[in-house]
């Protein structure tokens, strides 16, 4: 196989035979481009998020409705009237945009208004806010590290948290696994004066919980920072939805909270809350914040009504963890592999590429959105499908699919264990 023979470019515009023809025999980002554009990959809502949602069916061009099982808007505050009317109200007062970077023009009172709020929910001194989660994960990350600091990496952290140690020392150690973090935190120990554990508090494609409290404990213990990117665990876990510190009761503990507004909060955006130091610092230095355009007055407003909606709607995140543990107990009658998912994100393992995309399309017909999960998202042996549930979907949504998944675990023989 000649690697060097074409460009990105030649490839891409080769039209369809040729990407069939090239990618069949071309090298691993090829194949991964093909298997994309085979599965229709981007299918386009025109209805938006919620438990059922219009998407454009891009095998037959007809608008459909199906049950939405992607979503990580996990309390369906997308569509909440609080958060809508916040979002119209600040539109009409301020305009559509900032206007500006926030430390040259662009800060408003509404950006400093969830500033701190969003720095007293994660019980931290003070915070900043970020256009977008990935943004605020790889500009903090790469700032913190600086030029002489390491980064001790849960394996399965998110691409934005990579992203930022680009350049930088990083160091693996195995999902969740303390023995592995204590063997990693005693090489690194006297090597580097900026030791940083990253560890994600929800797992986005497992569905598991850091085990935080552990986490913290050992990594202070070898005089090392912990971060924690809470996208997935804002909202959604800890009694009163703050995330994974709460939920194992270790609020004020966590040198550096990350997060994004883009999952239960509804709306865009990242933010980093910690102590004012690291705060005023990353100002500075996170040039994804330096350089870039504040968060619109809409977002800004509809976040900040989202997260009063958090504390005081606490109905909304018990309706969704009944339906938690209604659809696990669902699947693990079924008897397919969820792995070790704890929370609104469940992975159906099943470790082959084509039963996947297989599976995917026969759940689209019968009108059950979700999404497979393949290489290089997850490691080849276990690609999935992944299925996540808003507080919104009623039992009968969650039925119609547990039925179909059923049906479908025992065409493609994926039934692993049953209880
Ligand atoms: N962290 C995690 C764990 C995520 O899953 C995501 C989004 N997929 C991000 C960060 C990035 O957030 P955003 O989509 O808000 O940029």
């Amino acid at each position: 196989m000649d690697s060097t023979k074409y460009t990105l470019a030649d490839f891409l515009n080769k039209g369809d035979e040729g990407i069939d023809k090239l990618c069949r025999k071309f090298y691993e980002y090829y194949e991964d481009t093909y298997r994309l554009k085979h599965l229709n990959y981007k299918r386009v809502s025109t209805s938006g998020s919620g438990p059922v949602i219009k998407v454009i069916d891009p095998w037959t061009k007809q608008e459909k409705e199906m049950i939405y099982f992607a979503s990580n808007d996990y309390l369906n505050l997308t569509k909440h009237p609080r958060t809508i009317e916040a979002g119209i109200n600040a539109i009409k007062k301020y305009g559509t945009g900032a206007g500006s970077v926030p430390l040259l023009g662009g800060t408003l009172d509404l950006h400093t208004e969830l500033e701190k709020k969003i720095a007293k929910f994660k019980g931290c001194e003070s915070a900043i806010i970020f256009t977008n989660g990935f943004g605020s994960n790889a500009g903090a990350v790469s700032a913190l590290l600086g030029e002489g600091g390491v980064a001790i990496l849960d394996m399965l952290v998110h691409a934005s948290v990579i992203d930022g140690c680009k350049g930088k020392n990083v160091e693996f150690f195995r999902h969740n696994n303390m023995d592995s973090l204590e063997k990693v935190l005693k090489k690194v120990k006297d090597k580097y004066r900026t030791k940083i554990v990253i560890v994600d508090g929800v797992y986005s494609m497992d569905g598991d919980i850091a085990h935080l409290d552990k986490i913290v404990e050992l990594a202070h213990a070898y005089g090392a920072l912990v971060m924690v990117d809470e996208a997935h665990a804002t909202g959604v876990i800890g009694k009163n939805g703050r995330g994974t510190p709460e939920h194992f009761n270790i609020e004020g503990k966590v040198d550096i909270v990350a997060g994004t507004f883009s999952k239960a909060v509804g709306v865009v955006g990242g933010f980093i809350a910690s102590t004012k130091e690291i705060i005023t610092y990353l100002s500075f230095y996170a040039r994804s914040y330096m350089f870039s355009t504040a968060q619109t007055p809409q977002s800004t407003a509809s976040i900040i009504e989202a997260l009063n909606v958090i504390e005081e709607e606490p109905e909304l995140r018990e309706k969704l963890w009944d339906n938690i543990r209604y659809f696990k107990s669902g699947l693990l009658r079924i008897g397919v592999d969820i792995g070790n998912s704890e929370t609104a994100i469940f992975p159906i393992i099943i470790g082959d590429d084509l039963k996947v995309k297989n599976m995917c399309r026969d759940l689209h017909d019968a009108g059950i959105y979700v999404n497979p999960v393949l290489y290089p998202a997850v490691s080849r042996r276990l690609s999935r499908i992944r299925i996540s549930l808003m507080a919104t979907h009623e039992k009968e949504h969650l039925d119609r699919a547990l039925n179909v998944i059923e049906d479908l675990a025992k065409k493609y023989s994926i039934i692993k264990d049953r209880i």
